[in-house]
């Protein structure tokens, strides 16, 4: 490294920072990724192991179809290249989580080349950038050590049940230039892999696990000097990500202005993230791909993949979220933050949404910013409180466009409207019961008209206010209608009375 270079002149704000990730998602198989044994979640230790999984001697993997067919899609999803030959091999390293002493993974022919997912940070001017992806490849997972943490020096124990399980690996390419983008990337990432069900994304259950690669580069008299890549681990929610990032970056911006240390002197380290403590604790030393001693396994064959394969994933993969909100927006007029809040809550909540928005729609065309308040206020609040989603909502779109269309057409008004719902959502009756229900019924022309001569001849200084110019004053005349009669429809009563006064 340069001698000359003056560290005490250099502002945090001169450091580029540079993040890759490495997500490694849970395929949603029933059993695992070379043998029969399930993956389901929560069972007792040690009770979905077979000898192959297991690692007995003279076992053989068999490779899971229904696996590689969800690679393939999350590939074509993510925009990446697919393999037509990808084959596998031995990670070896000792863990006692790791029965047979290597890990099946895919080293130089993994089953997705390089892709890329759109990102745009929310809340933030700056366009969506492309993160670009450097592979996916499957591999099996390991096993899990439990250990006493009572303090008491109790024995750990190995649970099995995971050994084996289906796992596609995301890595990124060092692209990513900040820890709100890092978390974009992910939400946009999760959104993607729900959409095309090839994942729960769990993360409390680990089907979904990110880790982290975080450096800084300085550009300094026409020089790179960049730190030494820290790999994060333990981040186990987006929010702990983003935090753990801008953690690291400060914490090696530190160092660097003590030490001047660079990616020339120092090895690639291992950090873990703490998240009650909120920062970073170093780790063991992160082992190079040379210390795996990478070898084709020779128990499997290497897998050709045909166009009928990537034309059937191609064909299962549906509309993606990227193109769901460019569609609620050219469509339904919708703007960005309303169209991302739908289908950030899921395909149905998309379907549920266009029923409302075309249901309630006038001339042909669709009801869409009415359906989008609706649906973002009404709807998911409900589905917050009773924790619950869309598919369980019990006002179908059908019905709740029907109240919708009367409320355009002035039969009831948006606030009455609210309470027709509450009473569809209680008793489950449709909208014109909830109407008889709560007594509503269209005020016609001639009620119309008397009552407002009679809020008129109650109310001459109101009247006198809004002859004066000050037409807000009609608010109270309203108020005062809707308590002689509930039905009255707030919009139409002023228009009536503004025309009766001559204004
Ligand atoms: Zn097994």
């Amino acid at each position: 490294m340069n001698a000359t270079i003056d560290r005490d002149s250099i502002k945090f704000s001169d450091a580029k920072l540079i993040v890759g990730l490495e997500v490694h998602v849970q395929l949603k198989t029933d059993s695992k990724l070379f043998c029969g044994c399930s993956t389901k979640f929560g069972s007792d230790p040690n009770t979905q192991t077979c000898p192959v999984c297991t690692g007995m001697p003279g076992t053989l993997p068999v490779l899971n179809q229904k696996a590689l067919a969800l690679s393939i899609k999350t590939g074509l999803a993510l925009n990446c290249e697919i393999a037509r030959y990808t084959k596998w091999d031995r990670k070896n390293y000792f863990y006692p989580d790791l029965p047979k002493g290597y890990q099946i993974s895919q080293f130089d022919k993994p089953v997705c080349g390089e892709g890329f997912v759109e990102v745009k940070v929310p809340k933030s001017d700056q366009p969506s950038r492309k993160i670009r992806l450097e592979r996916a490849h499957l591999e099996e997972d390991a096993g899990k050590s439990i250990h006493d943490e009572s303090g008491k020096g109790g024995v750990s124990r190995i649970d099995l049940n995971r050994t084996g399980t289906p796992l596609l690996e995301i890595v990124t390419k060092p692209n990513i230039r900040s820890a709100e983008e890092a978390k974009a990337f992910l939400t946009e990432l999760k959104q993607i892999l729900e959409y095309i069900a090839v994942s729960d994304c769990n993360m409390q259950e680990g089907s979904l696990r990110c880790d982290a690669n975080v450096n800084l580069h300085f550009e300094i008299d026409g020089e790179t000097i960049a730190t030494p890549i820290v790999e994060i681990k333990n981040l186990n929610s987006f929010r702990a990500a983003e935090r753990a990032i801008t953690h690291e970056s400060k914490r090696q911006f530190k160092q660097w202005k003590k030490s001047g240390e660079s990616i020339h002197d120092a090895p690639k380290q291992t950090r873990g993230w703490d998240d009650s403590a909120q920062c970073t604790t170093p780790q063991r030393e992160k082992e190079e791909s040379a210390d795996y001693r990478y070898f084709p396994d020779p128990d499997l064959i290497a897998v050709i993949i045909t166009d009928e394969e990537i034309e059937t994933a191609k064909n299962s993969l549906g509309e993606l979220p990227a193109s769901l909100r460019t569609t609620l927006q050219s469509e339904y007029g919708l703007n960005e933050y309303d169209s991302a809040v739908i289908v950030s809550a899921g395909r149905k909540m998309v379907d549920y949404f266009r029923a409302l928005a075309d249901g309630s729609g006038k001339d042909g065309k669709p009801n869409g910013k009415m359906a989008s308040n609706w649906v973002g206020q009404e709807i998911m609040r409900y589905l917050n409180e009773h924790n619950a989603t869309i598919e369980d909502y019990p006002v179908s779109a059908e019905t709740l466009a029907d109240l919708l269309s009367r409320i355009v057409g002035g039969e009831v008004d948006q606030t009455r409207g609210k309470e027709v719902l509450a009473e569809m959502l209680s008793s489950g009756c449709d909208v014109q019961s909830a109407f008889d229900k709560l007594g509503i019924v269209k005020v016609d022309s001639g009620d119309l008209d008397a009552l407002c001569q009679q809020l008129i001849d109650e109310n001459p200084a109101v009247i006198e206010e809004i002859k004066g110019g000050k037409l807000k004053a009609v608010g109270s005349l309203i108020g005062k209608a809707r308590q002689i009669n509930p039905n009255v429809n707030p919009g139409v009563l002023r228009e009536a009375i503004l025309k009766i006064i001559g204004i």
